[in-house]
């Protein structure tokens, strides 16, 4: 039985709050850290769309009220699923929820080795400073780890790779802290010197950021279809005929290919 659990913070993503709890209880081992949050081993430690929210949810409730819809917004799932129609945003949903999941990246449209950039935890040092002197902790937040998001949608900076341990396993929850988000300055990307990428990259960030909490509406198939087709032919990313031009279709491209017309969205 559970004898606290950590209130989230503002945008924390499900999974730091999990790492805080494993770090404020003194968990003994990350398998103990899963048997005592889930009653289950087996689970998968996931950035992104943590499963077994039910499971999870009824052991936190013990200690306050928190249905897995609860759970579930604390994850990225509403970004990925502002993509997808009503049906596979119900389906994936239930997978996250009840821990049957095989497959559910690429029912969101989650391609393997599509998704940017690399690190799988980012942090931004201003957002850092700001939750050590309200929190005196740490945490992720769920907008930073967006895929295509590089700078911090509240202050526009480029994010900081997390300082990991050279072997995570799949198991493992690890927290913000001094040691994975060290103080000392990293050498910045070459596209933060320029600052026309920076402005560009800030509206992605912010647009990202609003679908987590404000996704829009399940378009149909065929009109999520038509529509992606119609932006992709306009931005020159596909031919007249709807096939893709896939050697464009990568960060630097994107970035020209964007920068004059997203201000117009
Ligand atoms: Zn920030």
């Amino acid at each position: 039985m559970l004898t606290h659990f950590p209130v989230a913070l503002p945008d924390e993503v499900l999974y730091s709050r999990l790492a805080r709890w494993h770090l404020h209880s003194g968990s003994r081992s990350p398998k103990q850290t899963l048997d005592d949050l889930f009653g289950n081993r087996s689970v998968r430690a996931a950035i992104d769309l943590q499963r077994h929210l039910r499971a999870l949810s009824e052991r936190i409730s013990e200690l306050t009220p928190c249905s897995p819809q609860d759970l579930l917004r604390q994850t990225l799932f509403g970004y990925y699923a502002s993509h997808q129609t009503a049906g596979m945003a119900r389906m994936a949903m239930g997978a996250m929820i009840d821990g049957q999941a095989s497959g559910l990246h690429a029912r969101l449209g989650i391609a393997a080795g599509t998704r940017l950039p690399p690190c799988p935890l980012r942090w931004c040092p201003r957002c850092h400073a700001a939750a050590m002197r309200q929190h005196s902790e740490s945490f992720w937040r769920r907008a930073h780890q967006l895929p295509g998001v590089l700078v911090c949608p509240s202050h526009g900076l480029p994010l900081r790779n997390a300082r990991l341990p050279e072997a995570v396993g799949q198991h493992e929850f690890i927290a913000a802290t001094f040691r994975t988000c060290p103080p000392e300055d990293p050498s910045l990307p070459d596209w933060a010197e320029s600052p026309e990428t920076i402005q560009l990259l800030w509206d992605i960030a912010q647009k990202s950021a609003r679908l987590l909490d404000h996704p829009a509406p399940a378009p149909s198939l065929s009109a999520l279809t038509d529509q992606c087709r119609d932006r992709l032919i306009t931005a020159d990313l596909a031919l007249p005929s709807g096939r893709l031009r896939i050697s464009r279709l990568n960060f630097f491209n994107l970035q020209k290919t964007f920068s004059m017309r997203w201000h117009q969205t």
